[in-house]
């Protein structure tokens, strides 16, 4: 590669979240000296764990590992594996149960022979057939946005035109609701429900989200849920450990009050500076902290610079007008004794299925019949709680964002979230009392997750993912008005989930070090070729046996499909005799020519 400018040689990354702790081992891989500033004294963002006092381990966020193959994408593309790390995945099995309040329950897994009982169970004897037809569909989604979103980067409005996307994101079915196409292949009401809620993984209705998402629960069936032993954590804990082995520093407690700028033209970020007052500066800096709140909180202000105050006022002022995901109260129970009717996973849906979302997404509040998702971690991993007769249990009741201008009672709302959760789980899956159970009680809220990790209006998802929200709506990777300065995690490109942001740190890492003119040390992103040649490289290939032969009519199915139609139309033409004798009573135009 010929160089014709000065390479960076160090970065600041602002915020050791998913996304802060992978670029950082990323660009240290690329030969950059990096520092990470993290406000608290933990490192993982919404992706850590905590202990409480009683020796319980909670994880605060993630609890569901969906697209494993982004995460050893990862750990690939650093010259490692999980494995190799010490990340051990466990299987969840089954997926997860889902609890209606008329006593049913749906369970869904991996195993196909127990999901063609219960689809038919619901749908009918051709309800599986349907239930097949989606999940094909599903894998399209899966599969396409692998390739033409996961792993490309989204710089301008005309890459939505290019040919190469069109089709295949035509075919991601984008502009219909989950809700919608789900509706077309499941006729119950009840799995519909099943096979649309999870949208809320991205803080989403499923009557906005685009039925792209489908995508979510395809991977759920076709490649599991997993999760991490010794909890989610620690899987960025080992790319933390590897980015500390090439170099990167780690600072704790050390909140960012602003970006420095400075350069020739005043457009260039020099550095950050402390809260402490303290000012770091370096080559290039990456803000791994909520893109909403950094714009409006760390950026120059039109009132601080005028070269480029003016801009990034506005701009960030826009941001704080984009739909975001919803926020949570989210409860995490010591429990003195195992409750043995929960699975890892559960799902416990509001009749008012509808509704519940309306309450959320268009009055931002808490819905009076909540839906609402409990986590047992000790159930696949005991070393979550200190005694095998006991259980972690994590309750995530999805609530509106924080608004401005309204003042919520947030207590009010916690005792009325708590006691719908409690008698909901005990009604349904009829267990014993279970507040008389609960041992320590820690909760967050939209307030605290905002002041904890600093996100915007407290969305525990970053913005939403409507579609003026994705592909080239979402805020770019390369930060608006200043040089030099880039974004990494949940709300700028592609999104948000553990795996994503993991894809979108290796995005973000191409996009600099192509900026600079640098050699990219793992293979690129760009049309997907790497992970194509990794999994030829994990194919258990062992000889001529192995080897791929597609068939040459694969490839056109339609031609093949023509070309019979076209034979199967000229037998039946020439064995009617039609060419030879015209049918009496029939003129031939042109006979008397
Ligand atoms: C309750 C909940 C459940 C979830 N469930 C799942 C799940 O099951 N599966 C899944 O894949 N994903 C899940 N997610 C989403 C996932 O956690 C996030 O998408 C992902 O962790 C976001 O990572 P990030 O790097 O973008 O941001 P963050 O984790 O927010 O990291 C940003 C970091 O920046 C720090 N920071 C902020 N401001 C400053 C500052 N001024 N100075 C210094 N540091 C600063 C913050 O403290 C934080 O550590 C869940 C999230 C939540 C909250």
């Amino acid at each position: 590669m010929v160089s014709t400018q000065e390479k960076p040689r160090t970065a600041i990354v602002v915020g050791a979240g998913a996304g802060g702790i992978a670029i950082s081992a990323r660009l240290a891989k690329a030969g950059l000296k990096v520092t990470v500033l993290e406000k608290n004294d933990f490192t993982g963002g919404r992706c850590s764990i905590f202990r409480s006092k009683a020796g319980f381990r909670f994880d605060q966020g993630p609890s569901l590992l969906l697209l494993p193959n982004l995460f050893r994408e990862t750990f690939g593309d650093l010259d490692t594996t999980l494995e190799k790390e010490g990340v051990e995945l466990l299987q969840c099995f089954p997926n997860y149960d889902i609890w209606f309040s008329d006593g049913a329950v749906f369970r869904s897994s991996t195993d196909t022979v127990a999901m063609k009982k219960e689809i038919e169970k619901w749908e009918g004897p051709d309800g599986f057939q349907r239930y097949l037809t989606w999940l094909a569909e599903a894998h399209g989604h899966y599969e396409s946005s692998l390739q033409h979103v996961l792993h490309r980067n989204f710089t301008n409005h005309l890459q939505l035109a290019d040919p190469r996307f069109v089709a295949p994101g035509i075919a991601l079915h984008p502009l219909e609701s989950i809700w919608s196409r789900t509706s077309r292949y499941f006729w119950s009401d009840r799995l519909r429900r099943v096979f649309t809620f999870a949208t809320m993984y991205m803080g989403m209705s499923p009557y906005d989200a685009p039925s792209t998402y489908s995508l979510l629960q395809y991977t759920e069936l076709a490649e599991g849920i997993w999760y991490p032993r010794g909890g989610f954590q620690t899987i960025l804990a080992a790319i933390e450990r590897i980015g500390r082995k090439l170099g990167v520093e780690y600072r704790l407690s050390t909140p960012v009050s602003k970006i420095l700028t400075g350069g020739p033209d005043g457009r260039t970020a020099t550095g950050v500076q402390l809260e402490t007052g303290e000012q770091l500066h370096a080559d290039l800096v990456i803000v791994n902290a909520d893109l909403v709140y950094a714009y409006n909180n760390l950026f120059p202000q039109e009132n601080e610079d005028a070269v480029v105050g003016k801009e990034i006022t506005t701009y960030a002022r826009q941001l704080s007008t984009k739909e975001a995901s919803c926020s949570s109260i989210s409860f995490y129970w010591s429990f003195s004794q195992k409750i043995p009717e929960l699975g890892t996973h559960n799902i416990f849906l509001a009749d008012e299925y509808k509704e519940s979302f309306d309450a959320i997404f268009k009055r931002h509040t808490l819905p009076s019949d909540p839906s609402f998702y409990i986590n047992v971690p000790s159930r696949i991993d005991p070393s979550a709680a200190p005694s095998p007769d006991q259980d972690a249990i994590i309750a995530l009741v999805p609530i509106g964002h924080l608004t401005s201008g309204s003042s919520t009672d947030y207590s009010a709302l916690i005792k009325q979230a708590r006691a719908a959760v409690l008698q909901t789980i005990q009604r349904r899956i009829k267990c014993v009392d279970l507040a008389p159970l609960i041992i320590e009680e820690t909760i967050n809220t939209p307030p605290v997750w905002q002041e904890k990790f600093n996100l915007d209006r407290g969305a525990i998802l970053g913005l939403s993912h409507s579609f003026f929200n994705v592909l080239s709506f979402r805020p770019r990777t390369r930060a608006k008005a200043l040089k030099n300065a880039y974004f990494v995690g949940a709300s700028t490109h592609p999104g948000t989930g553990v795996p994503i942001v993991l894809a979108g740190a290796k995005i973000t890492a191409e996009q600099i070090l192509e900026d600079k003119e640098m050699e990219v040390p793992w293979e690129l992103n760009k049309h997907w070729k790497g992970e194509q040649r990794a999994m030829e490289r994990s194919r258990g290939f062992r000889g001529q046996l192995d080897v791929l032969k597609r068939p040459a009519w694969v490839d056109d199915w339609n031609l093949f499909m023509g070309m019979v139609v076209a034979l199967l139309g000229l037998l039946v033409v020439y064995y009617s005799g039609f060419l030879g004798n015209v049918p009496s009573g029939m003129k031939v135009v042109g006979d008397d020519w």
